[in-house]
């Protein structure tokens, strides 16, 4: 760790730095089945780091047999608990020790900088991995009320073959937070991380074969949404689809569920979360740096991202001046320096998506206030500059749609009946946070706001130990907790006669 505050370090690390690009499947790197790649792409400068397997429906029924294979047999499925967390716990200690390849990887390959992949990914991933493995043997089932003559027995078991499709936005996090509790339980596991960051899920596959997870149990099938992810979810003997994701692509994975088995699909959808900020928060200082935070960290790439925020109009103007101050020190740079705090835009469509937005704005009326230009820190690479609108209404499209970059809609209220309307007239409902010192009003607004995530006087608090998801259409079901074993569970009740 003696030389990772510097530029250098990474550069030259990066420049030795050769990604597999292989799909992994029952244990072993390969091809896909037609030999189809496609090139992956940094943000950074727009360099091919790779090329990636483009996995079809011929890769995804191979990946399928096996994990099915290695479910019956047992080989997983069939441990203690106590001994699948301990295959658990040495998986998480190869993540750390490959901590800063693996961080540079999720760095070239979805332009975050270095210093969150190296910090918030890698820790956060090798917390939900421990913190899961550790918790399987401690959780207990249950017997059944019955009368005198019968023992009812409540069981949960492994459903079987587990598929995971997930984003770029956090690729090694999003995939933990699904693996840990679907192998944990001794399910068999298929990866399909996104096509714009695959890089870190591929790496991870021979880490968990190093800590001895079987052949079969843990496979990754790189590929695009449409191909693989779009088989993987009509497959016949996939049981469960956990699924982190935009709204839309959540509600086609219900439909091809209909048209398939009815496996079970799990939904982490989109949010377009409201920071609701009182004149009477404790601290307006620090309310201000937050609201900065949670549109600036990961470039609002960031799925619970406070991207409105709802200001009460008595202090509006006061609180704007600092919000503004506080944004300013959000600078795109060089995501390969440890000193960089907003690093590239993902790819061309998401940059063109967020500077669309930028202009939908202020066509629409919105006042730009700051930021809103493309900009080069790197040659060639895709950046924008984090972006405040002011005099934003809700039914402008900057305020309803997910832009899912570093766009921040600012809009005022006059009393709490008004913010509580604005906050949860939205179709989604990840998250929401309040700031105030009226202890009442903290826990009212907190209970009348329709979303899975509440933060008061903070943004974006949270661990391993509470559950995380969404209400309406930010999806079903939660990830992190003891509450995530309910998605890679079935329950089964045993009647046993005395
Ligand atoms: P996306 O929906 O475009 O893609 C997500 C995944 O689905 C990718 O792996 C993609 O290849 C795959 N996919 C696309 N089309 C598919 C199809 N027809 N069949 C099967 N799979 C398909 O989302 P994205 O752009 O990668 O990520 C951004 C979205 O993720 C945002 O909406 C964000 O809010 C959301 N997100 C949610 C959470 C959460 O926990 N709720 C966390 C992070 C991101």
């Amino acid at each position: 760790m003696a030389n990772v505050q510097n530029l250098e370090y990474w550069q030259s690390l990066s420049d030795n730095l050769t990604p597999e690009g292989r799909a992994f499947i029952n244990g072993q790197y390969v091809d896909a089945a037609d030999q189809g790649t496609f090139a992956c792409v940094s943000p950074i400068d727009q360099r091919v780091l790779c090329q990636v397997a483009s996995c079809q429906a011929a890769d995804v029924d191979l990946a399928v047999t096996a994990a099915r294979a290695a479910f019956e047999s047992g080989v997983w499925s069939g441990l203690a608990p106590a001994e699948r967390k301990a295959v658990l716990l040495r998986f998480a200690n190869l993540i750390e020790a490959h901590g800063d390849e693996l961080a540079l990887l999720e760095t070239l390959d979805m332009g975050k900088p270095i210093g969150d992949s190296r910090s918030v990914d890698i820790n956060a991933t090798v917390r939900a991995l421990s913190w899961t493995a550790e918790a399987v043997d401690k959780i207990y089932d249950e017997i059944a009320p019955t009368g005198p003559g019968e023992l009812g027995l409540v069981t949960r078991e492994a459903v079987g073959v587990v598929a995971a499709i997930v984003p770029w936005n956090f690729p090694m996090i999003m995939a933990a937070w699904k693996f840990s509790p679907a192998l944990a339980m001794g399910n068999s596991f298929i990866l399909k991380p996104s096509e714009k960051s695959p890089l870190t899920a591929i790496r991870l596959a021979a880490l968990a074969q190093e800590a001895g997870i079987p052949d079969g149990v843990f496979n990754v099938l790189p590929g695009y949404g449409h191909t693989a992810g779009k088989a993987l979810a009509l497959h016949m003997d996939v049981d469960t689809l956990a699924f982190t994701g935009s709204t839309g692509i959540a509600k086609q994975l219900m439909i091809y569920a209909g048209e398939s088995n009815l496996k079970r699909i799990w939904t982490e959808a989109g949010g377009k979360s409201a920071n609701v900020v009182f004149a009477d928060a404790p601290d307006l200082d620090a309310a201000a740096i937050a609201a900065a935070e949670a549109i600036c960290f990961n470039a609002g790439e960031v799925c619970t991202a406070g991207s409105r925020l709802l200001v009460e109009a008595s202090i509006a103007d006061a609180f704007m001046a600092k919000v503004r101050a506080a944004v300013q020190g959000w600078q795109p740079g060089n995501p390969l320096d440890p000193a960089t705090n907003v690093g590239a835009i993902v790819d061309q469509a998401q940059l063109a998506r967020v500077l669309g937005y930028v202009a939908k704005g202020s066509e629409q009326g919105a006042r730009l206030t700051v930021g809103g230009q493309q900009v080069t820190p790197v040659g060639g690479g895709l950046f924008v500059e984090p972006t405040v609108f002011e005099d934003v209404t809700n039914d402008m499209a900057i305020a309803r749609e997910e832009i899912f970059g570093p766009v921040l809609a600012v809009i005022r209220f006059t009393d709490e009946a008004e913010a509580l309307r604005i906050a949860n007239d939205s179709i989604y409902g990840l998250a929401a946070s309040v700031w105030t010192s009226n202890l009442s009003r903290a826990h009212r607004f907190a209970r009348g706001l329709r979303a899975g995530s509440v933060w008061v006087n903070q943004y974006d608090g949270g661990d391993m130990t509470a559950p995380f998801g969404g209400y309406k259409q930010s999806g079903n079901g939660r990830d992190k907790s003891l509450h995530a074993f309910d998605k890679y569970s079935e329950v089964k009740a045993t009647w046993i006669k005395l």
